[in-house]
């Protein structure tokens, strides 16, 4: 995928064409895993995001603005912000957002942003309350879900563990609901995560429908890995032989198990109640 040169960065430019070099580039960015990937950047829509993403230090590649957006003070001083920092401001029209987003009714604002992925070591146990584990998570709104709700509830950040559903995808982006930008992102293979966890201090609680322990009655110690399994599996044996302990939520009625992002608010819930002592 190409880059725009940085001489171009910084400044403004006004694109009319659908088929000007750098729409054909968002719109394979929205399109495409492969994309994404080989550039480091992603798609996000929407003004909140963007200002979100600016107060959180994000590098916006650019930062494209409708008709809308160019009579709105708010979006023009993120703009301006992200401008002053290197951002290519695009002004484009209506049916150009539309086209990169395959929109009916875009945001007035829809920004280029890089990527941010950490490893393993990234991770200070000494300074982490809970992180979110999450085996092979396939859905986009599901790991967008998982992602805002661990921000509202304070945790640490999210670790993807094997192959999963590309988190810079516009479907989980949206989902985060801006989240993405507040809670850091570790990548790791399962055996990774299995030889790391051995030297984790606090807790590491495995959620499991054959889960030995209700997930009342465990004692969660921080810092705290709370390991979530696949949509359709559940957690691997090795990463459930790897948890201190594998709790089930008790259920009623008929339904065989509760959808991953719902469980993991149950959870988050439970250990930030045992940590406040609600
Ligand atoms: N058929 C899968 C299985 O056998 O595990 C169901 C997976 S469930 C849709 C996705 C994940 O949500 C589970 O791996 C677990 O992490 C969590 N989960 C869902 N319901 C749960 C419950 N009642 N107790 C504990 N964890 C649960």
């Amino acid at each position: 995928m190409s880059h725009t040169p940085n001489t171009r960065q910084g400044a403004v430019k006004q694109i009319t064409s659908h088929s000007n070099p750098i729409v054909k580039e968002i719109k394979g960015l929205v399109a495409q895993r492969k994309h994404r990937k080989e550039s480091g950047l992603f798609v996000a829509e929407g003004l909140k995001l963007a200002t979100d993403a600016l107060d959180a230090g994000w590098k916006l590649r650019y930062l494209a603005l409708g008709p809308e957006a160019r009579e709105n003070q708010i979006a023009m001083e993120a703009a301006a912000r992200a401008k002053s920092r290197g951002t290519l401001i695009l002004e484009v029209s209506n049916a150009i957002l539309a086209g990169v987003t395959r929109r009916d009714n875009p945001q007035m604002v829809v920004g280029v942003y890089e990527q941010q992925m950490h490893d393993l070591s990234y991770i200070d146990p000494r300074k982490a309350k809970t992180w979110v584990c999450l085996d092979r998570i396939r859905d986009p709104g599901n790991l967008g879900t998982v992602i805002r709700t661990a921000d509202a509830v304070g945790a640490s950040g999210v670790i993807l563990i094997g192959d999963t559903t590309d988190p810079f995808s516009v479907e989980t982006v949206r989902a985060t609901m801006g989240s993405l930008f507040h809670m850091p992102l570790v990548r790791c293979s399962e055996a990774e995560f299995v030889e790391w966890r051995k030297s984790w201090p606090g807790t590491v609680v495995g959620t499991h429908l054959r889960g030995t322990h209700d997930y009342r009655d465990v004692e969660y110690t921080e810092p705290v890995l709370l390991v979530m399994g696949n949509e359709q599996s559940g957690i691997t044996d090795q990463l459930a032989d790897a948890c201190s302990h594998l709790v089930k939520i008790p259920q009623e009625g008929q339904a065989d198990s509760l959808n991953l992002a719902i469980a993991t608010a149950v959870m988050l819930f439970e250990v930030r109640r045992a940590h406040l002592k609600l």
